[in-house]
């Protein structure tokens, strides 16, 4: 890589340490300012008695309240908007994976900023302008789509604004028009990556090299499956629609984790019970603040991502903190017959057990004696052997396996390949049938 090209924005993105915490601080204080100010009642109502100056460090980001998906849903659609609406640009929505979905508004400027940042992880993965980049994120509300889109063409490269489906046609541009990167879910490049194959396209036959994955969390074995079955080097992508969308935070191509875009994102890791802030370098619930977008600015929000912070400097030289992984959400969290766990486990001891593919479904139920069962359906690899004789082999593995990672024990279904649902965006991985009061 060229020096020029290394960085999207080398100012912002290497600003030393005690600099980008100055700046953080700053406009932490001009938010709660303008806030304190504002026409929103919410805002105004909470920040009564709070000074800006009252903020000296930014310790003091734990005296200002959280803001929770219930408080956007409670003020839907407009009335956490802090911009005049003629000034709105855009409305965006999350894609109401766990519910009714949040409405988001972006300014023009906003728009920019956002532009900005998910060029800045594009950038970090290596795209340039002589790259052909294939966006299969989903088009339309959901942020994935213009998202980077728009990153994309502000870094200069060739978008091929392919939206999500239709993955033979995929398949088809890919090869046709050169494409040397492209954007998509996980699981979506799994089902690119298959269809691919059944067409008689090799992957890595294909000028095919950067792949910028976000949306839903990818173990690491499963960020491993799709390099090898697609010849492509995964540069993970993280954002929330409530925050701004993708561009919060991204990996480099050095070290692991992803570099949180901490000159307009502060980021806490609190216990997500008790809301108290944990000791550095515990997973806990990720907490962002975002106190320069003019539309909808938010302090502290909750996201409900589980993940750990890594403040040590990176040798790529960017000076912000990386997020190590999203490890899921809180609320991701299964309780069977009293043990937590998170689908993230599951995915992460299953992917890569020789035999089978990384296609699986997690399916809660409850037995006759009223105890809960944790199936894991999992598709067996074609061509392997256990497709016929050693398929009760590769189950028992598969048992001890899951059983060695998660502590309890697990019912393994074998299921053919090509099976189980695919998916072209987030994957829903868990059936809980346990509810319908098997
Ligand atoms: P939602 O899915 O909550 O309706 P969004 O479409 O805004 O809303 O998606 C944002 C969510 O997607 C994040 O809060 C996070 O749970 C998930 N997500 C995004 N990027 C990643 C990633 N790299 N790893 C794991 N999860 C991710
Ligand atoms: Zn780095």
């Amino acid at each position: 890589m060229t020096g020029g090209e290394r960085y999207f924005d080398a100012k912002a993105e290497t600003l030393p340490r005690r600099e980008l915490e100055a700046l953080q601080l700053a406009r932490l204080r001009a938010c709660v300012e303008r806030l304190a100010a504002s026409s929103v009642p919410f805002h105004r109502e909470r920040l009564a008695g709070i000074r800006p100056a009252d903020l000296r460090s930014l310790r003091d980001l734990a005296r200002l309240p959280f803001t929770t998906k219930a408080d956007l849903r409670d003020h839907y659609p407009a009335g956490l908007l802090a911009a005049l609406p003629r000034d709105v640009a855009r409305i965006h929505a999350s894609s109401g994976s766990t519910g009714k979905p949040t409405v988001v508004a972006y300014t023009k400027r906003d728009l920019e900023l956002w532009a900005e940042l998910v060029a800045r992880g594009l950038v970090a993965g290596g795209l340039t302008r002589e790259d052909v980049f294939q966006n299969a994120y989903g088009y339309g509300l959901f942020t994935g789509g213009l998202g980077f889109h728009q990153g994309a063409s502000l870094v200069g490269a060739t978008v091929v604004p392919a939206g999500a489906g239709n993955t033979s046609r995929q398949v088809m541009l890919m090869r046709d028009l050169g494409v040397t990167a492209y954007g998509a879910t996980p699981s979506y490049s799994l089902a690119i990556a298959e269809v691919a194959l059944s067409e008689g396209i090799d992957p890595h036959a294909l000028p095919l090299r950067a792949a910028f994955l976000g949306a839903e969390p990818m173990a690491e074995p499963m960020r491993h499956e799709i390099e090898t079955r697609l010849g492509v080097t995964v540069y993970e992508q993280y954002g929330l629609s409530e925050i701004i969308g993708p561009g919060v935070a991204a990996a480099c191509a050095i070290a692991p984790g992803m570099h949180l875009a901490e000159d307009h994102f502060l980021p806490e890791v609190v216990d997500p019970a008790s809301g108290d802030a944990l000791a550095e370098g515990e997973v806990g619930e990720l907490v962002l603040t975002a106190p320069t977008k003019e539309a909808l600015p938010l302090l502290r929000y909750r996201t409900r991502d589980r993940c750990r912070l890594l403040r040590e400097p990176c040798p790529c030289g960017r000076t912000s903190l990386r997020i190590e992984k999203i490890l899921g959400r809180t609320d991701d969290m299964l309780i069977v017959r009293g043990v937590n766990l998170f689908p993230a486990q599951v995915e992460h001891a299953l992917v890569g057990i020789p035999g089978l593919d990384p296609h699986y479904q997690i399916v809660l139920s409850t037995r006759a004696d009223r105890q809960d069962e944790l199936r894991v359906r999992v598709e067996v690899a074609k061509g392997s052997a256990a497709e016929h004789a050693e398929r009760a082999a590769l189950e028992a593995r598969t048992r001890e396996v899951l059983h060695g990672a998660l502590g309890i024990s697990v019912r393994v279904e074998l299921v053919a390949a090509g099976t189980l649902p695919r998916s072209d965006g987030k994957a829903a991985r868990v059936i809980d049938e346990r509810r319908r009061g098997a």
